[in-house]
């Protein structure tokens, strides 16, 4: 019976476990490690954020749901992976496999950046669960005496989308309380301009998103690259200061340590069309572990976002990949590299299309309407029922 071994509990790692079972059955031991025992809905984070979830409501205990479609659940964290007698290492044991699935997403690079971060700097985030907890009371604390805010995307940052959408929420939420005018917002990136998203933008994403930050009356400052944070000011490189009561900053990422001796300088997996390893053929990524070069080089340096549509995407040709090879039926189509993604704007949300994910595209959409935030929430949750029950085959 091949051993399959799967690292991560998230988007990446649920989709392989499930997709896996479902076509190998009882041919395949399926072992699913992580060192979370729950899914977390991560799109739902900056909701969380501004107290209009709980944590109850995006997340699922992984035992339960992985047990009931025979998948051993491990709940302990990777320390290694040794790739040449094919197995992994944790604290308390070691786990032979003959395929391995990584899908460990991020380490935060908080420590690239002096002060940036909130264990150990000046900044909130809205990351991981915890980060989101944290960011809430730091809002609930700041609504007491509100003043300036700066949000946004420090050097290095792929994963855009967070600080928009807080930059957007925090707006709403200010009006909506009738103290906007208390409180004035700069949003920093690191982007070329409003609307690049690390992805070179899309068709007309620029305009829609000057004018979205322009009718909110959100001062935006782009190229910008941070020299430090300290206490209530941000010190860009330009040698200008942005003082604040608040602020929010995403990070830039690498591998997760487990796994990034198998990754690129920055420890992210290298993988070909099927996503699997281009060293190691026993070897399959998906998700934010895997390694894709940005489109062009910015002014700034950015990365590319990996959303949890390519993750989900990836991690079904990694199943598919090996399934096949167990099998013995045909390679599956390579992975044609998309997105589709639903972004939240407060009152309202847009919704981002663009195939391939990378210019020249065949489609490049941005529309932004009150239907999409109606169909953000739904897809949250469908997306968590889906999980739930283990429907990864489900659109
Ligand atoms: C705030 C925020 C909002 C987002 N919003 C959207 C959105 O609206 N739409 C969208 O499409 N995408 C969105 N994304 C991106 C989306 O969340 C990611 O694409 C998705 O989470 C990637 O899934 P993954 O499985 O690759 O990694 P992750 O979700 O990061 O999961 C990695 C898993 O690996 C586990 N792990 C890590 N290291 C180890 C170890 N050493 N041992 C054991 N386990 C380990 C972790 O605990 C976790 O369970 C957002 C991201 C953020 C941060």
């Amino acid at each position: 019976m091949a051993k399959i071994v799967i690292l991560g509990g998230s988007f990446g790692g649920l989709t392989a476990a499930f997709e896996l079972k479902r076509l190998l059955g009882k041919t395949a031991a399926i072992t699913l490690l992580s060192n979370m025992d729950k899914f977390v809905f991560i799109p739902s984070l900056s909701w969380l954020a501004m107290g209009w979830r709980k944590a109850d409501d995006i997340t699922v205990t992984l035992k339960p749901i992985l047990e009931r479609k025979d998948i051993t659940f491990i709940n302990e964290e990777v320390k290694g992976v040794d790739a040449e007698p094919s197995k992994i290492v944790t604290a308390s044991k070691e786990i032979p496999y003959d395929y391995l699935v990584i899908a460990t997403g991020p380490s935060l690079a908080f420590e690239e950046v002096l002060g940036l971060g909130p264990d150990k700097g000046h900044t909130e985030c809205i990351f991981t669960l915890e980060q989101a907890g944290k960011t809430n009371k730091a809002w609930n604390r700041f609504l007491e005496e509100p003043g300036a805010i700066v949000t946004g995307s420090v050097q290095g940052v792929s994963c855009f989308g967070p600080p928009y959408e807080y930059a957007f929420e925090i707006d709403y939420e200010l009006r909506r309380m009738k103290i906007r005018h208390k409180a004035p917002i700069v949003f920093v990136t690191s982007e070329p301009y409003i609307g690049h998203f690390g992805i070179g933008g899309l068709r007309n994403s620029k305009r829609i998103m000057e004018d979205e930050f322009a009718k909110r009356d959100i001062k935006v400052i782009t190229n910008a690259a941070v020299e430090e944070f300290v206490p209530a000011e941000v010190r860009l490189k330009d040698g200008s200061k942005i003082p604040h009561k608040l602020a929010m900053f995403a990070p830039a990422m690498k591998g997760v340590p487990a796994v990034a001796h198998l990754g690129n300088s920055r420890g992210f997996i290298p993988v070909d069309s099927r996503c699997r390893h281009t060293k190691h053929k026993n070897i399959f990524a998906a998700g934010v572990a895997v390694a894709i070069a940005p489109p062009e080089q910015t002014p700034v340096p950015t990365g590319v976002p990996k959303t949890g549509f390519m993750t989900v995407k990836m991690a079904k040709t990694a199943a598919y990949s090996i399934a096949a090879e167990i099998s013995g039926s045909p390679a599956p189509a390579s992975y044609e590299m998309d997105v589709l993604c639903l972004m939240d704007m407060g009152n309202t949300a847009a919704l981002m299309r663009a195939k391939p994910l990378l210019p020249p595209r065949q489609e490049s959409t941005l529309k932004e309407g009150i239907a999409f935030k109606w169909g953000k929430i739904a897809f949250e949750r469908y997306f968590l029922w889906k999980i739930k029950h283990g429907l990864s085959n489900w659109p």
